[in-house]
């Protein structure tokens, strides 16, 4: 339902500017192509037709279309609304459902057949991702044929995926209904025997560094004992001079047991503890202090917020539009 009229306003525009913005549509069948990107694509590609999609294409659409793959979730759920499967960890945009849908099960012509749903699962927490489902019919084989060769750029060549991501079936486990989530099966598998050589030495090291580190106290040095000098001294001068040293130190210790009250209101009035926040003007909430981690001439200062969590503008339940420098001392 997306005309070109209502993407009209400049920040819409350049988000769809960016070339990076049209990875999807590239690899997806025409008819699921995001209709403002493919509007605004269409926009360019009059404007210079050596950018367009058609060119690379030899076939009629169809033919291209049979190249690309099917977004097996919109497939299922073509007018599913406010469907995330990330959202940012760091300003709690999960409680507001204010994220992206970019975790995809993407999946062939002849796969697409196969399919039975497909579904993300908000509800399921420990990630800033949630997971994404798809069940395919009982009939599918769940490996490839062994005469055909594993093309170059499979992840079972790559060393760092040796003990996982060997296979795509390694993601397939038998369907158990949807109250049980399925386990990702890769990790009932034992690791290679090459894998386990690795691993090894990493495995060793952790008791003795568990015996290192056993309590706080083992971080802080015995203090050096006296200098042997003093104590078997027989010089009655150098024994007078340890006497001394020793009456020093006492008096010095009562002394500071003494003064430790005032001491610590002396610390008190030095310390003043956080600054108060002030209340942010959408709810009258205690604003959370930032600092700037970005680069550029703003690093480093700090700043007031709303305590919310981030939500889409027109949410009043979510972060208002508080913001406050604190004042540089
Ligand atoms: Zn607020």
């Amino acid at each position: 339902p997306a005309g070109r009229g209502s993407y009209s306003d400049a920040l819409h525009q350049s988000f769809l500017a960016k070339p990076v913005r049209h990875w999807l549509d590239r690899l997806l069948v025409a008819r699921q192509w995001d209709p403002a990107l493919a509007a605004h694509r269409g926009e360019l590609s009059s404007e210079s037709d050596s950018n367009s999609d058609s060119n690379s294409d030899s076939g009629s659409a169809d033919d291209a279309d049979q190249r690309r793959f099917i977004d097996a979730f919109r497939q299922r759920h073509p007018d599913r609304r406010d469907a995330y499967t990330c959202w940012c960890s760091r300003t709690g945009a999960r409680q507001t459902n204010y994220g992206n849908r970019i975790d995809y099960v993407l999946v062939s012509h002849s796969l697409a057949d196969q399919l039975l749903d497909c579904d993300i699962q908000p509800e399921v927490s420990g990630s800033d991702h949630c997971p994404v489902l798809a069940v395919l019919s009982d009939g599918y084989p769940l490996s490839a044929p062994p005469d055909q060769p594993l093309p170059s750029l499979a992840a079972a060549r790559l060393p760092e995926f040796a003990a996982r991501q060997r296979r795509i079936s390694d993601f397939l486990a038998p369907w158990r209904g949807a109250q049980q989530a399925p386990m990702p099966p890769a990790k009932q598998e034992p690791p290679p025997a090459s894998l386990k050589k690795r691993k090894q030495p990493q495995q060793q090291p952790q008791p003795a560094a568990k015996r290192r580190q056993a309590s706080l106290s083992s971080f802080f040095a015995k203090p050096t004992p006296t200098p042997e000098v003093a104590a078997p001294a027989a010089d009655s001068s150098v024994e007078k001079a340890a006497a001394e040293s020793d009456s020093n130190g006492s008096v010095s210790a009562s002394s500071a047991s003494s003064t430790a009250a005032s001491s610590s209101q002396q610390w008190r009035q030095l310390l003043t503890g956080p600054e108060k926040p002030p209340l942010c003007r959408g709810h009258g909430e205690a604003c959370l202090l930032r600092t700037v981690k970005k680069d550029g001439p703003n690093r480093g200062r700090r700043f007031w917020v709303c305590p919310r969590p981030e939500g889409s503008a027109k949410n009043a339940e979510a972060r208002c539009d508080t913001f406050l420098w604190v004042a540089k001392r």
